[in-house]
């Protein structure tokens, strides 16, 4: 990718399937379009996957599993630091690729790809770090020998929103580990992943180790491979509705599985913390993404003593963000996926709103072309408004008041997801003891971003199941074997 105008970037990428190491045309040539969100134009089409193609890849990810198995450790880890030069190398490509795709600023794109680089750097420093044991029996008599070995084929599915680091995040561990895969992206946003396999080709990964399926129809062409029972393992990241229908498709040949679902984040700031601090991170926690994240804070519970200063600073700060097309200089707020979700969050405020919620900056979309929200705050948020159950996944920043710690809590407590939770104290006690309660994989602690490659990302309760990143990364991938030693 030398040329880095739009039409150079797009045109630069495969627009088919990567099977085999191929890129391979759908069955029928079929294809469909990829839209710009800024503006509603096709940026370019792709390859159509049917249930025939998808069953291709998984053919191709099996015929290369035993081999790529047997790859040495320190090998596979050289693929991946390789992949992880060529994504810093192309940083600026990849990024401008991305916002034409998904909408998101520039600088934000960038970001993004820096974050998912390290995914690979991080797994090729893994890779040559799996560990296994030897012990002696109870009855001093036997050995015991613990051997780890990649779970086998994998099946990967990823979301719109964050369109490359939520791909090696996935494949960064299970070319680690020694697996290979049938990675899907999202219909939204499938030429950051295709730009992936084209690196990761370069790279030197086998044919076979990584195969790309774009399809329209991904329930069709997804469900039979999770059925098939060849592939071992499925790792989604998406919704929580999503998730929970293919955990019931896994069950049937029980499939070893990965969840990271859909967050409620709820962003607590008591009375005695730092208010700059709280408000740096309020915007990074809410605006990080243009809201559409997993990690997103949801809701902010702030304490009587600050909430109106805290309420004023931040409608003075989201108010002041230049919004248009990503690509624009100095844009903070790009528009939002597509028309259904800006349906969707304004529909959630007028709820709010209607119910009592005061609208301080915005609350309403933006006349297209383009699928624009304006930054909102809104403060006295009733418990019974959709937007504290629901995920906005917008510019929306909701606040209700709290007087005590335990009410905190409770509010924050309040609902079926546990992926992460925003604390603003300067109370040691407290940041711990509170820390200690609120049911979440994760804690932001007077910060408002918590994912880092180098740490356990993921969620409780229904926000999924597993750990991606971190030392615990490599282990979704890799299945223990006991070996009984007779001496
Ligand atoms: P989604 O609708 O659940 O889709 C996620 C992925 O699943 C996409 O690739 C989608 O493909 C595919 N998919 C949809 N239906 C499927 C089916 N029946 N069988 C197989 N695949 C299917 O979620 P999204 O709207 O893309 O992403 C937003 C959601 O992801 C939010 O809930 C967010 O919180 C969550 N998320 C979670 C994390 C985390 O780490 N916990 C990170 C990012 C996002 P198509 O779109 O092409 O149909």
């Amino acid at each position: 990718m030398s040329d880095i105008s739009e039409a150079g970037v797009v045109d630069a990428v495969g627009k088919d399937l990567f099977i085999g190491g191929k890129w391979t045309s759908a069955a029928g040539g079929r294809s469909f379009p990829v839209h710009d969100p800024s503006t509603g134009k096709v940026l370019c089409e792709v390859a159509d996957a049917s249930p025939e193609d998808g069953k291709a890849a998984l053919d191709s990810a099996v015929a290369a599993q035993a081999d790529f198995a047997a790859m040495a450790p320190r090998e596979r880890g050289e693929i991946l630091r390789r992949a992880y030069e060529l994504l810093i190398a192309r940083a600026d490509e990849l990024a401008l690729l991305m916002t034409l795709e998904m909408g998101k600023p520039l600088p934000e794109a960038k970001g993004e790809i820096t974050y998912a680089a390290e995914f690979f750097r991080w797994f090729a420093e893994e890779a040559v770090r799996i560990d296994g044991g030897y012990a002696v029996a109870p009855n001093g008599n036997g050995r015991f020998l613990v051997h780890r070995q990649p779970v086998g084929p994998t099946l990967l599915i990823t979301p719109w929103n964050f369109p490359m680091a939520m791909g090696t995040r996935k494949l960064g561990p299970a070319i680690a580990a020694g697996c290979t895969s049938v990675i899907k992206p999202a219909a939204q946003t499938p030429l950051s992943m295709l730009a992936l396999a084209g690196i990761l080709a370069e790279a030197g990964l086998p044919a076979g180790v990584v195969n790309v399926l774009t399809t329209s129809d991904s329930g069709g062409v997804m469900e039979p491979l999770i059925r098939d029972g060849r592939a071992r393992k499925l790792s989604f990241t998406g919704s929580t509705a999503v998730g929970r229908k293919l955990l019931e498709q896994c069950a049937e040949k029980v499939l070893r599985t990965s969840m990271e679902l859909g967050g409620n984040a709820p962003f607590l700031v008591f009375d005695d913390a730092d208010l700059d601090a709280a408000i740096e991170g309020a915007m990074q926690a809410k605006m990080r993404n243009i809201g559409e994240a997993c990690t997103a804070a949801n809701r902010f519970y702030v304490q009587r003593g600050i909430v109106e200063e805290f309420s004023r600073r931040l409608t003075e700060r989201m108010s002041a963000l230049p919004m248009g097309r990503g690509t624009e200089e100095g844009v903070v707020v790009g528009p939002l996926i597509d028309e259904a979700a800006v349906e969707k969050v304004s529909s959630l405020v007028s709820d709010a709103a209607d119910r009592g919620a005061q609208v301080l900056t915005g609350g309403s979309a933006v006349d297209g072309p383009g699928n624009f929200y304006r930054a909102t705050v809104l403060t006295d948020v009733p418990k019974e408004a959709k937007l504290t159950t629901e995920e906005i996944f917008g510019p929306v920043a909701p606040i209700s008041v709290f007087d005590t710690e335990d009410e905190a809590v409770a509010a924050a407590n309040d609902t079926e997801y546990g992926l992460v939770s925003y604390l603003f104290t300067n109370d040691v006690k407290r940041a711990l003891r509170v820390s200690e309660r609120l049911e979440a994989g994760m804690i932001g602690l007077n910060q408002g971003i918590v994912s880092n490659p180098a740490a356990p990302f993921g969620g409780i309760k229904q926000s999924g199941l597993g750990r991606e990143g971190g030392t615990v990364g490599i282990d979704e991938f890799l299945e223990t074997k006991y070996i009984a030693v007779s001496l």
